[in-house]
């Protein structure tokens, strides 16, 4: 591929196309950033989806036709071995965008390959093989990961308890917009920094009773606002601090950044160590995470636990399967919901809005009466 400033589009799942665009600029090329996922995209990618296929695939292969038909020159696909169907959907995109009649190239990356598939992937995008650009390409980016989580942390405590409505988002926002001038490390720290700070300015109620939830489930869905409806802005408004069990910087700890560089226990190896009574071994997408983080929320005395995933998602009809078992042993509400392109939006709030309640029921009723919540919570 030669080195001029082609275009490449990725598809979106929450705030990682920042990362994708540090990565891609630093290596000089232009990344393009299709239109942020719709009901648009949803109604292209469906149309030319086979119809059980799960969500994400059709919401990717709308994200594609859209940055197609804008103009762009190549379609980056995250490519992975996994067990359950993301294996086959780079090469079930790039057949169907070809039968449509696109002659966009199509390029993967081969996440489980770690550093060495972004390195390739790299290499392959820019025409180069500028090994200092790369590294600091892939440290950038990696970064930059870390740094929208800890944003989007600090939104979900100021969210849960600011008095106007809506202006921790707006401080977040601003500061992804500044991260996204960033062209090295120092400009991402300084960016982070002001970031935090401008969110930590928000006027709250320090005397609003907050619930902490853990959200877990399949990853794309818990990372991708359009996909789960925003779940964490309904919640923050109902006075829910939400923290995202599955996040990307998680993931990249398990599959990407060597071990040398990591400290502490991974959200991988603790899935293995917690999930064990109930499920002995990984059975695709991020069900062995999902099971343990029933067992990690109910460790540290969280208030419930949301499962969001797709519909016809296999590894995660096994863990929902196991929740009404873990529910019993552990007394934690858990609120499993399936998403698709026919989740009605007024049903889903009701639904959020019962789960509230019955978690502040349940904290009332255990302040009035610790010991019988305890009794229960010994079973
Ligand atoms: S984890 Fe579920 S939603 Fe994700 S690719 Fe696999 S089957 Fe589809």
């Amino acid at each position: 591929m030669k080195n001029e400033k082609i275009k490449v589009a990725f598809p979106h799942m929450g705030t990682i196309y920042v990362a994708w665009e540090m990565a891609l600029k630093t290596v000089g090329v232009e990344a393009f950033i299709p239109p942020y996922t719709s009901k648009k995209t949803l109604s292209i990618g469906t149309k030319n989806s086979p119809e059980a296929i799960c969500l994400p695939y059709k919401l990717i292969l709308g994200n594609f036709i859209e940055a197609i038909e804008a103009g762009v020159d190549y379609v980056s696909m995250i490519a992975s071995p996994g067990i359950c169907r993301l294996g086959e959907y780079g090469r079930n995109i790039e057949q169907v965008l070809k039968e449509l009649g696109y002659s966009t190239n199509y390029v993967e990356l081969n996440l489980y390959d770690g550093i060495k598939g972004l390195i390739d992937y790299l290499i392959k995008i820019s025409g180069k093989k500028n090994y200092f650009q790369i590294c600091n390409a892939i440290y950038l980016a990696i970064r930059t990961v870390f740094a929208l989580d800890e944003l989007q942390s600090f939104l979900s405590y100021y969210r849960a308890r600011e008095i106007k409505k809506g202006a921790s988002e707006h401080a977040f926002l601003r500061a992804i917009q500044n991260i996204r001038k960033s062209t090295n490390i120092k400009e991402l720290n300084s960016a982070l920094k002001q970031g935090l700070k401008e969110i930590s300015k928000v006027e709250t109620d320090k005397q609003r009773d907050i619930l902490h939830v853990d959200l877990t489930g399949e990853i794309y869905i818990v990372n991708d606002e359009f996909s789960n409806q925003n779940i964490e802005r309904e919640l923050g408004a109902m006075g829910v601090q939400v923290r995202r069990s599955l996040s990307v910087s998680s993931f990249l700890k398990d599959a990407i950044i060597p071990k040398m560089f990591k400290k502490g226990e991974t959200h991988l190896e603790r899935a293995y160590r917690l999930a064990k009574p109930y499920l002995m071994r990984d059975i695709g997408g991020d069900a062995l995470e999902c099971v343990s983080d029933v067992l990690y929320a109910k460790e540290r005395n969280v208030d419930g636990l949301i499962h969001v995933c797709p519909f016809t998602c296999m590894p995660e009809i096994m863990s929902q399967n196991i929740f009404p078992k873990m529910r019993e042993d552990t007394n934690l509400p858990i609120l499993s919901l399936i998403m698709d392109e026919q989740t009605g939006r007024a049903g889903y709030i009701t639904r959020l809005e019962a789960f509230v309640d019955l978690m502040r029921r349940k904290k009332i009723k255990s302040k009035i009466n610790p010991k019988e919540t305890n009794a229960i919570n010994a079973k």
